[in-house]
Formats: C-alpha cells, sequence, structure tokens
C-alpha cells in the first residue's frame, strides 16, 4: 500500500480542478489561482484531472482506473478556463476516493506496526513487575 501513496501522489501533467491550469503534480498548490486541493474529494477530484493509471484496490483484484491522457487533459483544461466546470464521472471519483481513503487508513496502522514491539516490550516488562509484586513474600 505504500507503493500506492506514491503512485497516487505521482508526477506528471495535472490539471487545477478550479481554474484549468496546468501544474506538475495533482495534490501541489496552483500556480495560477492559489488552490491547493485538501478535502478527500478535492484530492480525489485533483487525481482524475492527472496522469493516467489503473490502482489496485481491495483483495479480490479490482482496479480503479482514472486519470486523463495529455491530449484529453488540454481539452479539459481550456474548457475549465472559459468558464464551464468539469462533469467527473461519479463512478470513478467514488473510487479514486476508495482508494484515497484506503492509502489513508493504511499508514496508521504501518505506524502501529513499528510501534508494536515497543508496546509489547513495555506491557512485558509491566506484567513482570506486576508478577513480582504479587508473588513478593510476605
Ligand atoms: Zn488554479
Amino acid at each position: 500500500m505504500g507503493a500506492t501513496l506514491r503512485v497516487l501522489g505521482s508526477r506528471g501533467n495535472s490539471v487545477c480542478i478550479r481554474c484549468g491550469t496546468f501544474k506538475a503534480e495533482f495534490q501541489a498548490k496552483c500556480p495560477n489561482c492559489s488552490f491547493t486541493p485538501e478535502t478527500d474529494a478535492e484530492i480525489a477530484q485533483s487525481r482524475v484531472l492527472g496522469p493516467l493509471y489503473s490502482f489496485a484496490l481491495g483483495e479480490d483484484g479490482g482496479t480503479v482506473d482514472t486519470g486523463r491522457a495529455d491530449a484529453e487533459l488540454q481539452a479539459i483544461s481550456f474548457q475549465i478556463r472559459s468558464g464551464k466546470p468539469y462533469e467527473f464521472p461519479s463512478e470513478e471519483l467514488a473510487g479514486v476516493l476508495a482508494v484515497y481513503q484506503a492509502v489513508q487508513k493504511d499508514s496508521p496502522r504501518q505506524v502501529w506496526l513499528t510501534m508494536a514491539p515497543l508496546f509489547i516490550g513495555a506491557l512485558v516488562v509491566l506484567g513482570g513487575l506486576g508478577y513480582l509484586i504479587y508473588a513478593w513474600p510476605k
């Protein structure tokens, strides 16, 4: 899943969902309107207007295909710049959102796994201490 996070943040042409300006990375601050995608929905929308990619999702081998080819991004950029907001396919958007939320959910678990030996160590020490106190001859 760590790989998914890197891919979700992959560099390549992306279009600002607000003003249609091209930027190098979909989560980056727009050089034109200063818009930075922050909510899950904004980040998912921004990823749709980024490089083509097929994300693996879940354990049943399902994939979420998203992103736009460069020529398509050019057209979308032009459309947004001329004042017409891009209509995101709701199914695709929901898929990207699911990938993004799965990636986010995964990170704390990674941290927890790294921390676990420390916690177990502390529990063993505490348990040993408890046993000593319990078994102390009266
Ligand atoms: Zn912008």
